[in-house]
């Protein structure tokens, strides 16, 4: 090849193919087996060859990969996968990102893309007002609630420091006035990590104790000050429980200490009204970390940081000679990176089609499956853990031997996919509803699922 060159023609030939690859997919991923087999992943050994010296035709290529995710790609978009906190995707939401990855927008800054930033600025707002946050909180687009979640300590930090005397831009951290962190003993693994990138060691961190749906109890609460930075959940990862923000929040707040909330997708119940009992309380935060690609079923890499205090703004500070931070909004003065995909693109778009009515009537929808769920596990002998008020089931059978045994075949079987995990010292199951594909009949046939393996293993 001596020149780089596509004609109009191949162009629409690739994406034409990757269209029809596309409508395939979906027509199949809702009766294809709930996971891959291992048969099937076997073929994935195949990639492993040296880098190709010579290129080879781009409709070839492309047909090979449509083919190899044909049989390996997991089906989390199919209905009955259950596994982790997933999220489906909203047919609004994968044809515009398809629409916004041809336009290949960054959102750095403002003009590298007006289209991106605008959509930014009016996506925050939609979502600072859906989920009931004060007025001057803004937002920032990361790739999902870790890297939020990491933004934000990083703001609090700068935050507190800054109240303490100490120039954290000048001096930087080593040698800072030491700082408190109180966190619910079981936070999500983001929080212990993030925390370890800034520089806070397992043995400083203070774990608040919690009751059996790990909510922390407020008459244990450790004690707070202007130096603390409160780490509370919005939906705890295997429970999907909350924190009583409405007798936590105001506490720290007396004490000037800063909470930082971690929703990545229990943050959204505040736009359902039977659902936001839960997060009463939530705007009495600080800083708020969740995902549009869970409960809301964007495509992946679709996270908010959510923070009202300038300090965050300070923390990220950012410009260049070629680029300097203006009046409009930059995309980049709000998180770590710089060039980035235009994420706010496929959030605008499911805000846009959903509204206030719809996110509420999703979430519902999510919460009414798990229940279902739940009820058709303990009819079948199970013990449902939890108290389901949220998205996620967890459950387990008399012993960890037998609860794993049981998984094993569930996931065997192909009905349903769901994982493992431990709580309170215990094998579990955990079986989360978020994708908006999951029907009554889906959960039906999990539970059928669950009942044939518990029978075969007893
Ligand atoms: C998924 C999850 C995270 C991590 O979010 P990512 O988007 O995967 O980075 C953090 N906290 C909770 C409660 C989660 O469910």
């Amino acid at each position: 090849m001596d020149q780089m060159y596509f004609s109009p023609a191949q162009v629409d030939r690739l994406v034409d193919d990757a269209f029809a690859a596309i409508r395939q997919y979906n027509q199949d991923v809702r009766d294809r087996p709930a996971y891959p087999s291992t048969a099937d992943l076997e073929i994935l050994k195949s990639l492993a060859s040296p880098l190709p010296a010579s290129g080879s035709d781009a409709v070839e290529v492309l047909s090979t990969l449509v083919e190899l995710g044909a049989h390996t790609a997991v089906p989390t978009t199919g209905g009955r996968f259950f596994g982790y906190v997933a999220g489906g995707v909203l047919p609004v939401a994968l044809a515009s990102r398809l629409v916004a990855d041809a336009w290949d927008q960054a959102s750095a800054l403002h003009a590298m893309s007006p289209l991106a930033a605008t959509l930014e600025k009016v996506s925050e707002r939609w979502v600072v007002e859906l989920l009931g946050l004060p007025d001057e909180t803004f937002a920032g687009f990361s790739t999902g609630t870790s890297m939020a979640t990491f933004c934000a300590l990083a703001g609090a930090r700068h935050h507190l420091l800054t109240n303490a005397g100490w120039d954290v831009k000048a001096k930087g951290v080593f040698g800072a006035p030491p700082l408190r962190i109180v966190a619910n003993e079981a936070a999500h693994s983001c929080v212990w990590r993030s925390l370890r990138l800034l520089g806070v060691g397992e043995e400083q961190i203070v774990r608040a104790k919690t009751d059996s749906e790990g909510r922390i109890l407020p008459a244990d609460l450790p004690t707070l000050d202007d130096r603390t930075i409160l780490i509370l959940q919005a939906g705890d990862v295997n429970t999907g429980a909350f924190d009583n923000f409405e007798v936590l929040c105001p506490l720290a707040q007396k004490a000037g200490a800063w909470t930082h909330i971690d929703g990545a997708f229990g943050l959204w119940a505040a736009a359902s009204p039977r659902y936001q009992h839960l997060t009463k309380g939530i705007e009495l935060g600080d800083s708020w970390a969740c995902d549009a690609h869970k409960t809301l079923n964007a495509p992946y890499e679709c996270g908010l940081v959510l923070c009202r205090h300038a300090a965050y703004r300070a923390a990220m500070e950012t410009g260049a000679s070629y680029a300097p931070i203006g009046a409009q909004r930059d995309g980049m003065a709000y998180v770590p990176e710089m060039s980035r995909r235009a994420r706010a693109v496929e959030l605008w778009a499911i805000l846009k089609s959903l509204g206030r009515s719809g996110v509420a009537a999703l979430v519902d929808q999510l919460c009414a499956r798990a229940l279902l769920m739940a009820t058709l596990l303990r009819e079948a002998g199970f013990t449902v853990l939890n108290e389901v008020s949220f998205n996620q089931v967890l459950l387990r059978c008399n012993t960890d031997a037998e609860t794993a045994r049981v998984l094993a075949q569930v996931q065997q079987a192909g009905e349903c996919w769901c994982g493992p995990s431990r709580w309170k010292g215990q094998a579990v199951i955990r079986f989360s509803v978020c994708s908006w594909a999951t029907t009554e009949d889906d959960i039906q046939r999990a539970a059928k699922s669950f009942r044939t393996a518990l029978s075969t293993s007893r």
